[in-house]
């Protein structure tokens, strides 16, 4: 519990950046209203206030309430998609140039920590994208050669240094991408918010926007605790949109990811992801593995929990984790929870002009700790008189996807499906 209330995650329990903000008391101008505290709301207020531009963030709930707080917690480079499909989907020139801002941006969201001085358990041991299949291995090597010839260090490992890295003989190979690391996400999400006050930025909790309205040339932010005027307002609200603005969270599929965390296992787990590491795997059902900075195990996959600490999701750790790690013998679990993950249709983010003056990245299909945190400055830099036209991506009108709550529940079956037949 914290401050009366359950955690949303272990990383909500563990972080030991601290949450002081507190609601706002009525009504407020600003010249930049930022709806919500995850990492893209919270990135585009630190660059923001840096560039000394007056701005609010709005946070219904707590820092790092979404996916900020509830993750992984792998800094990964580049995006979901391998980089030559990311060039033929946007085209040659933007491609590029994205593949090369997302494959930096790992070292971006290490500076970030250096400088403000963010207590969130940062490796920089790089991650494992390891090979379920035969054809997940031949997936890496496509990856990895795609990445060698952009001069990425990235290692391609055979199956028996995977086995010696992973501590398990159950993977086909992996890849190793030495720019990545791993953080608590929620120590990430309040130091951005730490530094983002500190550079002058104003952050109010637990104050849900209403509703979005012009008024002549300014943007009125209507919350249940007073209204906003701002010039300009950006949307961090991402998979954890609700009906604020109208069709916005019918443009992607929505898909839950869960994890649990066991108990410090100490010496007796010492040989597992011995490098520190973060992985997920290459199956179409992904599957993640990391550890904490206290020795945690923190297993997850995609779906929501199922049962909570007793139940199908429990049993679904305790068997996979017995089945690759047959040495490990029992452990016991301490932490559960699951979040969301917005995904598009060809898995590229977006960032939309919503109106004039409205504006909101989203859609990182659970790859957004690097995307949420260049994203939110490439917001900044726009707001302080940058070109739409330099932003990393396109701009694009927001999509219906109509098949998106058919798709959500479609994949619901199959996550528990999985479960259940992992779980035996
Ligand atoms: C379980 C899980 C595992 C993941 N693993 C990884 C990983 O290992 N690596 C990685 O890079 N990415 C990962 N992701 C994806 C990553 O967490 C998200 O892409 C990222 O957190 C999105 O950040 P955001 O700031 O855009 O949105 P969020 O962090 O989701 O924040 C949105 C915020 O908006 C607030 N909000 C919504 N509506 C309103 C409103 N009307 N008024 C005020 N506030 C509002 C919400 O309360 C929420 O706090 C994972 C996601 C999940 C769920």
């Amino acid at each position: 519990m914290i401050n009366g209330k359950a955690a949303i995650s272990l990383w909500d329990s563990s972080a030991e950046e601290t949450d002081p903000y507190e609601p706002l008391e009525g009504d407020a101008a600003t010249r930049l209203a930022i709806v919500g505290g995850g990492f893209t709301g919270l990135s585009t207020a630190l660059h923001a206030a840096e560039r000394g531009i007056d701005c609010l963030v709005l946070e219904a709930e707590q820092i790092g309430y979404g996916g900020s707080g509830r993750n992984v917690g792998l800094v990964n480079a580049g995006l979901w998609l391998p980089p030559q499909d990311v060039r033929a989907r946007l085209g040659e020139a933007r491609g590029a140039a994205l593949i090369k801002l997302l494959g930096d941006a790992p070292g971006y969201v290490q500076s970030l920590i250096e400088r403000h001085q963010i207590r969130c358990e940062v490796t920089r041991t790089g991650t494992i994208h390891a090979a379920h299949s035969p054809k997940g291995f031949e997936d890496l090597a496509r990856r990895a050669e795609e990445w060698q010839r952009l001069d990425a260090p990235v290692d391609l490992l055979s199956r028996e240094r995977a086995a010696e890295m992973i501590g398990s003989g159950s993977f086909h190979g992996g890849l190793l991408d030495h720019r990545a690391g791993t953080i608590n996400p929620m120590g990430y999400a309040r130091g951005l918010a730490r530094a983002a006050s500190g550079a002058g930025a104003r952050i109010a909790t637990g104050t849900r926007v209403r509703k979005l309205r012009r008024d002549g040339d300014k943007w009125v932010v209507e919350t249940e605790r007073g209204a906003v005027t701002a010039e300009a307002v950006v949307l961090g609200t991402n998979a954890y949109s609700d009906d604020l603005w109208p069709g916005l969270r019918q443009t992607f599929t929505m898909i839950h990811f869960f994890q649990l965390a066991t108990t410090p296992l100490g010496d007796r787990a010492k040989t597992i992801l011995a490098g520190g590491q973060g992985l997920w795997d290459t199956g179409p059902i992904m599957f993640s593995l990391r550890r904490d900075a206290f020795g945690r195990l923190i297993i997850g996959s995609m779906g929501s929990l199922v049962g909570g600490m007793q139940g199908l999701s429990r049993r679904w750790a305790a068997r996979t984790l017995k089945r690759l790690f047959p040495d490990l013998g029992e452990v016991a679990f301490e932490h559960s929870w699951h979040g969301q993950i917005a995904m598009t249709p060809d898995h590229l983010p977006r960032i939309h002009r919503l109106a004039d003056g409205l504006y909101t990245p989203i859609g990182y299909n659970g790859r957004g700790i690097t995307p949420g945190t260049i994203f939110g400055k490439a917001m900044a830099e726009l707001m302080s008189g940058g070109k739409e036209e330099n932003l990393p991506l396109p701009l694009s009108e927001p999509k219906r996807v109509g098949s998106a709550p058919v798709m959500s529940r479609l994949y619901q079956v199959a996550f528990t499906a999985n479960q259940i037949l992992r779980s035996l």
